[in-house]
């Protein structure tokens, strides 16, 4: 009999199995249906040798100094900060827009403040904004709109821009100086020795089993435990009683190229005419040296394993409707980015996860402080 049952060994997962392991002395089996722990965050070297991400470039950005003190009981870190750059109009430009894509797309010499002017005259007018072309044309005007955005979010979600919430584009900022970082979180880093390294810290305590290709459906009804985790997508858990919630999903093509660099940065994205999203270098992330390199190439898909949740009106109604089945469920705690349908970067994820456990803590007695009390009590 276990103290506790964890569905997914991801970060949602993976963060509360160590908690309740090294905090409350109680007894976690972690499962998953993968071959590995990590999530989605899982990196392995590939047959070359080069430490490759499986499911897509992971950057731990953060602005949240307890979640960077939490994961570095597991990991040292790589000081790194990303950047992008977009194949437009034939020429490698950055994004997030920048006054460097600007002057670089035509050819101009604009200052600052020129370039404010600029957008000034281009963006259009919207009473609200709600949709992702509304963020877009109302800061930078259609044409760039349509040059970096119109085509990378009509394939990445399968959808036009205007059908999904504003949250999406809005995670992509609008610059008129000359920064070229992705992010400008105050901590931007890589776990030193990898991901998949970092977890295998976390979870390397006597009171954490992992059972691997093993789902959760399979052996719900075998396996006995007190209280459950589930950190899947969460209308699976209910089986899809209002139907089914869209995912998003991505198709890897990796590939191991005889040349030491392929390109200049760890991502370009294409947000023209190729079918897939983006090309990743994995050396750049990891600061790796080797005579190879390996790369990915993302094509998005509506099949396969979910990744994404899709931010529209009206799934997020449908959330709603399992959200209402899960607070009934006192016994079970839903966690992560498919269990509460959240658009969650890895560091949300880890406070998301933290949370919980304080709450866990709030509410029920742990077996650790009963053993405690008993001792200070005789
Ligand atoms: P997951 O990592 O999805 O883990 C859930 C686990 O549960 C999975 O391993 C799954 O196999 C398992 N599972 C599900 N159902 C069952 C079941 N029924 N039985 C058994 N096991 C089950 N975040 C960043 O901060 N920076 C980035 O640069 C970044 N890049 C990303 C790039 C891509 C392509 C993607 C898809 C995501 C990216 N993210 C990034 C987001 C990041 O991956 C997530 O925030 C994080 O991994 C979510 O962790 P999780 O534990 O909630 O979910
Ligand atoms: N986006 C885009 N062009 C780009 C980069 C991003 O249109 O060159 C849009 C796209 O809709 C994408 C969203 O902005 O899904 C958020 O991008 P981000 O890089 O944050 O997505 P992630 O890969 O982290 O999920």
């Amino acid at each position: 009999m276990f103290d506790w049952l964890i569905v997914g060994a991801g970060f949602a997962g993976s963060v509360l199995a160590e908690r309740i392991a090294s905090q409350r002395g109680e007894s976690v089996l972690l499962i998953d249906r993968r071959n590995h722990v990590g999530g989605n965050a899982y990196d392995c070297h590939d047959d070359a040798g080069v430490l490759v991400h499986r499911y897509g470039p992971h950057i731990f950005h953060t602005n949240g100094q307890q979640i960077v003190d939490y994961l570095s009981q597991f990991t040292d870190w790589r000081p790194y900060e990303h950047r992008v750059l977009a194949r437009v109009d034939g020429k490698l430009l950055p994004i997030p827009i920048n006054l460097d894509t600007i002057n670089r797309l035509y050819g101009l010499d604009l200052s600052s403040d020129e370039l404010e002017r600029f957008f000034a005259e281009r963006r259009e007018k919207v009473d609200e904004i709600r949709t992702s072309e509304d963020v877009v044309v109302s800061t930078v005007g259609r044409e760039l709109y349509e040059k970096f955005f119109r085509g990378y979010t009509r394939k990445q979600w399968g959808m036009d821009p205007s059908e999904l919430n504003k949250s999406v584009t809005s995670r992509i900022p609008t610059r008129t100086n000359r920064d070229d970082r992705y992010f400008t979180d105050s901590f931007q880093a890589m776990p030193l020795h990898g991901y998949t390294r970092m977890f295998e810290r976390m979870l390397k305590h006597p009171k954490i089993k992992i059972m691997l290709q093993t789902d959760y459906r399979e052996i719900r009804d075998q396996i006995r435990y007190n209280r459950l985790i589930f950190t899947g997508p969460v209308d699976e858990f209910f089986d899809w009683q209002y139907g089914k919630l869209p995912y998003r999903s991505l198709r890897f093509e990796h590939r191991t190229l005889d040349q030491e660099q392929f390109q200049p940065v760890a991502v370009v994205n294409y947000p023209q005419t190729e079918d897939f999203t983006r090309i990743t270098e994995y050396k750049h992330l990891t600061g790796q040296k080797a005579p190879k390199t390996s790369i990915s190439y993302e094509y998005p898909t509506d099949v396969g394993d979910p990744y994404y949740p899709v931010p529209r009106a009206e799934n997020e109604a449908l959330y709603k409707r399992y959200e209402a089945l899960a607070a009934a469920r006192s016994d079970v705690w839903f966690v992560g980015r498919l269990a509460t349908y959240r658009y969650y970067n890895m560091d949300q994820v880890v406070g998301q996860a933290l949370a919980t456990f304080r709450r866990i803590q709030d509410t029920l007695p742990s077996a650790a402080a009963g053993e405690r009390a008993k001792v200070a009590a005789e």
